[in-house]
């Protein structure tokens, strides 16, 4: 059993930012980041008569001043989280990366990261084939196949199906009993060297759904899946062994609310990311219910508090441990796990293995340091906090005799 980790990353001020001089409201510890209002209200989640809210987390990173000492540098969150990972995937195990936050909170600079300071997913898959440069075993064959997907309005689309499918037909998710959720007819492609992988993140990305959103000029508004199937395998008392382990990259769309102003589609699109990452919190609130009934500790009004609020955006959703908020409501408790909704979106039955199953799992969250985000800032980090309970159950991918 291993609970999900979760980190969360601040990125800089962005330009517009340091113009407007807008305040900066988080002071970001190693483990714990505390958040300020400044219309000095009293924070629902906060100590009794504080403007000031705290919760803890598994890593902190702060990338607001690169001159500061603490800064969090791509390589740092790429030695500590993408080591992690694999780590993970050469015992065979699945390991999973979700970023999670707001559209311009970092989220796709942390996974893939420009050409010049390069994210987590190039330097994993790097990372992939260093090791097995240096840990190469002469009885040991290895394969490394990359596909990558978006979930765009609901749908699963190949962002590496090259022109022969269209990009316009949907593929279907299905389970397979002992392998999980897959998606069918998905294209795999067998990279026998990093630069390979390079050319098709690249591809994936110059696929990926853009459109204008009144966060951000060029935002992606679609959920993507970046998945490294690694396989082992060696003989064992002379009889063919395969170790497997699948790595899920997920960069998901910005979890901001939809502008009621903003035109049709756009709508459209924000509730279905909003089903989504709707569904991905009723999951994680089931989860950390379930986890939470079998310590025997007290909480069941959360999932119902979340539920209820469903038709709301998740900046509503009730929060978790910011330290006050457990002992702040007081819970009916009951003794039946939790249903969890994983089939109510694509995403959450794709992500099944990550949230409470077969995976270790790290969720990291990206948020802004300014006053201006302070409220979907507090929503990811009520989110983060919340995935920090869910238990999984990841186990070595060993098929013998294969
Ligand atoms: P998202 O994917 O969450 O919409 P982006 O990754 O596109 O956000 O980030 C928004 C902007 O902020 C980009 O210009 C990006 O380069 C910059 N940015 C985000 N995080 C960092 C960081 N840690 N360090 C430097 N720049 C960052």
């Amino acid at each position: 059993m291993a609970n999900v980790k979760v980190a969360v990353r601040v990125r800089p001020p962005s330009q517009k930012e340091v113009r407007t001089a807008v305040p900066l409201i988080l002071d970001v510890k190693e483990k714990s980041i505390a958040i300020r209002n400044l219309k000095q209200q009293r924070l629902k989640f906060a100590a009794p008569n504080s403007s000031v809210a705290e919760f803890a987390f598994d890593r902190c990173y702060s990338s607001i001043d690169p001159n500061a000492p603490d800064y969090a540098s791509q390589e740092t969150l790429f030695n500590e989280l993408g080591n992690q990972v694999l780590d993970a995937a050469f015992i065979g195990f699945n390991a999973s990366l979700l970023a999670y936050g707001q559209t311009g909170s970092g989220k796709t600079y942390t996974m893939v990261g420009t050409p010049d300071s390069l994210g987590l997913i190039p330097r994993i898959c790097e990372g992939i084939f260093s090791r097995i440069k240096s840990e190469c075993k002469s009885s040991t064959s290895y394969k490394v196949e990359i596909s990558f997907l978006e979930i765009y309005n609901e749908q699963v689309r190949d962002l590496l199906a090259g022109r022969v499918q269209k990009r316009t037909s949907a593929l279907r998710v299905r389970e397979h009993p002992k392998k999980g959720p897959y998606v069918q007819g998905l294209s795999r492609h067998v990279v026998p060297t990093c630069s390979h992988i390079a050319e098709l993140i690249e591809q994936g990305i110059a696929n990926r759904t853009t459109a204008a959103t009144y966060v951000h000029d060029a935002s992606s508004r679609s959920h993507a899946i970046f998945t490294i199937h690694f396989t082992q395998a060696n003989l064992q008392e002379n009889l063919p062994c395969e170790v497997i382990s699948k790595l899920n990259l997920v960069d998901l769309a910005g979890s901001e609310r939809a502008d009621p102003n903003f035109c049709r589609t756009r709508i459209m699109e924000g509730a279905n990311i909003n089903r989504s990452l709707v569904t991905l919190g009723n999951v994680i609130s089931a989860l950390a219910e379930n986890s939470m009934l079998s310590t025997s500790c007290v909480g069941s009004q959360h999932v119902n508090l979340w539920r209820d609020n469903i038709s709301d955006t998740i900046s509503q959703a009730p929060p978790a441990t910011s330290g006050y908020s457990l002992s702040s409501i007081s819970g009916r408790r009951s003794s039946h796990p939790c249903y969890v909704p994983y089939r109510d979106s694509v995403l959450t039955r794709l992500l099944k293995d990550s949230l409470g199953g077969n995976a270790k799992t790290i969720v990291l969250a990206t948020i802004s340091p300014s006053s201006s985000s302070f409220s979907e800032t507090m929503s990811t980090l009520r989110y983060a906090a919340r995935a920090k309970s869910i238990v999984n159950r990841p186990r070595v991918n060993e098929d013998p005799n294969v």
